[in-house]
Formats: structure tokens, C-alpha cells, sequence
């Protein structure tokens, strides 16, 4: 028999709706069938053996996706505030990334994944710039699976060796971790770009990517010497694809932005770390305007808040600072559920209350201090929620948080080795 679970009496914020509103609230129960979304309206009957959760009270709406996280630095949260991005390189590249051995990077993987899980992000774009070994592979892949969460694992090699060596390792990784395993966590090839190594190295670096049909995300566009060079190499060879995210893009022009647009990828914006560093402003609105979608990503807890409702409101507000604000709450939500689905090439997958997806969802209470009244439900979800709001969280139709608790993970548990990883990691 199959698997039922209605969510009772809550107000669905469907982000993918059939009438013209690109996002629309009302009184709604969600009925999920086998880990997918069976029906949305109001009064549905309540099936024979389904379990019933109350959300009476609450919002219902997708969960939200994170088009953009180095997870593994969930241990060192924190440790470098204020310190921009030539600071970063230093500190954290320089520095940190090399002292991470393969328990530390399970140790923040675990504990970044499940941050996200708690606070209502179901499906995570893990950029994974910390295979040192092939140990290191494992403990960032296993984490994420441990988790519980949706993840795009972006794989990137080491910088410097050989490129064909590298190619040769990215498909390694893919027959060892992903090839027929299934599941909740699937692979893409994080390329450090043409931005960052040479022309001849990017060629082997979207070489899996190429072979193995994988979804590519990469960081371009941040630099205001490099941006238009990064997308012409990409057009001259044949790599400005669909299932692409373009990680910041802070300085491409519209018509650069277009040029995305129309080859059907999509923009990862980290609204906060972009500014803390100083990488230039948010291209939010200009991607929307351009026709592609945008979708939010943390990047980096070392400066930044690790939560979506921080991510939306600091896009919000730096659209709304622009001489002509067209931006909307709506334009954040979308963002940060069906766009952010697109922008990590899961667009039919999950990132809308869309009948025969994947049941990705997350039960917002709105009965709080400084939550309620929710007069506006989106207006609730971008200006008033945070994490405290997080009552259940779903993915894939299992619930992995309920009565604001996880189910799955004893957070101790998972804070005890962070604290130990973090604390060697901050005397190195
Ligand atoms: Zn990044």
C-alpha cells in the first residue's frame, strides 16, 4: 500500500501555481503519496492509514534550496568576520583548507548539512572544494548522505597537477560514489573555471561533465578584469550549456546575463558574502529581468549567515536599494525555492508545491513573537520568519524535523566532534 501523509489545515505557498500569481497563498491541505506531492486543495478527505500532521496555524511551503555552499566549513563558522576577500583566500584557502583532514570535512559536513536541514533548506548545492585525498571524497559524500538532505555534491579537484589526471579522477569519483547508487545525493563537477586556472586546464575540467552528462557549477563572473573573457571561452567551446549555475556574477553586464539566459542556465547569488567581501553587488534582479533564474546560496559560514530567511532579506533589501525597486517578496521566495531549484538543475524535480514532485517541504509556524500576525504570508516568510519558525521540515516525503526538533541526528552528537575538529583547527 502506499505511503500517505497529509499535512491538515495549514496555508500552502505554492511557488509554481496555475493561475498567473508566480507565487500564491491560500488555505490548503498537502496530501503526499510515496515520497511525492499527490494533491494540494483545501478539505481533503484524510486516507485510510496516512499519517496526519497538524499545521494548523503554520505555512506550508517547498523547501528551500541553497544554490551555493563550501559546507565543509561549518567548523569554522565564524573565524574570519570583516575580513574581505583577499582575506579569505588567505585565512581559509591558504590556511584552513590545507588542515582539514578527511574527519574534520565529515565533521562539517554533517553539521552543515543538518544546520541547513533545521533551518528549512531540503536540498543543498554542496561546493566541495577540499578533496585533497580520495578519504576526503568519502567523508564529504558519506556526511551529506548521513544528513538526510537533497544534495548536489559539486565535486572539485585540487588546483595545480596534471588536468588529465584530474579529468581522470572527477569520472573516479562519480563510478565510486554515485554511478548506480540512487538516492538523495547526486554529483556535479565544480570546475575552478577559466577565471581562476588556464584555458587548457578548464577544457579537462568539464571534461566529466561532458562524458557523464553532469551539471556543472563555477564560480564566474566576480572579477571585473576576467567576467566577459570567462563567457567568451565558454561560448568558443562549446560549454555554455544548459544545467550550468554561475556562481555570483557580479560583474557581467545584462547583455552578458542574457547570453546566460539563453542558454539555459542560471545565476547562484550569495547576497551577503558577495558584499562582505567585496566581490561586487548582487545581480539578483538584473538575472531575473534577464530571463534566467536566480536562486540564493550562503557560500561561506567563516563571514556569513548560514540560514535562507538572512539570505532573502539581504537580496531584498539590496534590490529594493536600486533607483527603480521592481523587486518583490515574491521575487525573494522565488528565488529561494523554484528558481534556486532551476539554478541547480532540479527545476522538475522539487522547489514548488507542483503535483508529482518530490515532497520537499517545510512547516513555518507563524504563532510566534515577532512572527504573527502573518497578515501577508510571503510578505511573513521573507520579513518576519527565522529559523525559529521551523516546526517540520520533509524531504522526499519522510519527515526529518517535527515539533521543531530533528528526528534523525542527536545534535550533541554531531556538535561534540565539530567542537573537537574546530577547536584543532583554530590552533593551526
Ligand atoms: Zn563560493
Amino acid at each position: 500500500m502506499a505511503k500517505r501523509l497529509l499535512i491538515q489545515g495549514g496555508v500552502a505557498v505554492d511557488t509554481d501555481p496555475v493561475d498567473t500569481d508566480p507565487v500564491a497563498a491560500a488555505p490548503a491541505d498537502v496530501l503526499i503519496e510515496d515520497g511525492r506531492i499527490a494533491a494540494v486543495r483545501p478539505g481533503l478527505p484524510e486516507p485510510e492509514g496516512a499519517e496526519v500532521v497538524d499545521a494548523h496555524g503554520m505555512l506550508v511551503l517547498p523547501g528551500f534550496v541553497d544554490t551555493h555552499r563550501h559546507t565543509w566549513q561549518a567548523g569554522i563558522r565564524a573565524i574570519g568576520p570583516d575580513i574581505g576577500f583577499p582575506g579569505y583566500l588567505e585565512l581559509v584557502l591558504g590556511r584552513l583548507a590545507p588542515a582539514h583532514r578527511p574527519e574534520d570535512v565529515y565533521a562539517g559536513n554533517l553539521a552543515g548539512a543538518l544546520e541547513c536541514l533545521d533551518a528549512g533548506i531540503t536540498t543543498l548545492v554542496d561546493w566541495s572544494h577540499i578533496q585533497f585525498t580520495p578519504d576526503h571524497t568519502a567523508a564529504a559524500v558519506e556526511a551529506l548522505r548521513r544528513s538526510g538532505i537533497r544534495a548536489v555534491f559539486g565535486y572539485c579537484h585540487p588546483q595545480g597537477g596534471d588536468p588529465e589526471a584530474s579529468a581522470a579522477r572527477g569520472r573516479r569519483v562519480y563510478d565510486e560514489h554515485f554511478g548506480t547508487a540512487g538516492g538523495l545525493v547526486t554529483m556535479a563537477i565544480a570546475p575552478l573555471g577559466p577565471e581562476i586556472v588556464s584555458e587548457e586546464e578548464a577544457l579537462h575540467e568539464w571534461g566529466p561533465a561532458r562524458d557523464l552528462g553532469l551539471p556543472v557549477t563555477v564560480h564566474m563572473g566576480y572579477d571585473a578584469d576576467r567576467a566577459d573573457r570567462g563567457l567568451d571561452f565558454l561560448e568558443r567551446n562549446g560549454l555554455l550549456t544548459p544545467g550550468t549555475s554561475y556562481v555570483h556574477g557580479n560583474h557581467y553586464s545584462d547583455e552578458a546575463l542574457k547570453r546566460i539566459a539563453d542558454s539555459g542556465g542560471g545565476v547562484s547569488v550569495s547576497p551577503v558574502v558577495e558584499v562582505e567581501l567585496g566581490l561586487g553587488y548582487p545581480v539578483t534582479g538584473r538575472v531575473v529581468a534577464a530571463g534566467a533564474p536566480a536562486g540564493f546560496g550562503a557560500d561561506t559560514v567563516v563571514s556569513g549567515p548560514g540560514d535562507m530567511f538572512s539570505l532573502m532579506r539581504a537580496a531584498y533589501a539590496l534590490e529594493r536599494a536600486r533607483p527603480n525597486p521592481g523587486f518583490t517578496t515574491r521575487d525573494a521566495l522565488l528565488a529561494a525555492t523554484l528558481d534556486g531549484a532551476r539554478t541547480a538543475g532540479l527545476g522538475d524535480v522539487v522547489g514548488s508545491l507542483g503535483v508529482g514532485k518530490q515532497a520537499d517541504l517545510v512547516l513555518l509556524r507563524t504563532d510566534l513573537l515577532g512572527v504573527a500576525p502573518a497578515h501577508d504570508a510571503v510578505g511573513a516568510v521573507v520579513l518576519s520568519a527565522d529559523t525559529r519558525s521551523v516546526d517540520t521540515v520533509i524531504v522526499g516525503g519522510r519527515i526529518v524535523k517535527r515539533d521543531g526538533r530533528l528526528l534523525d541526528h542527536v545534535v550533541e552528537d554531531v556538535l561534540g566532534p565539530l567542537a573537537e575538529s574546530a577547536a584543532r583547527l583554530a590552533a593551526v
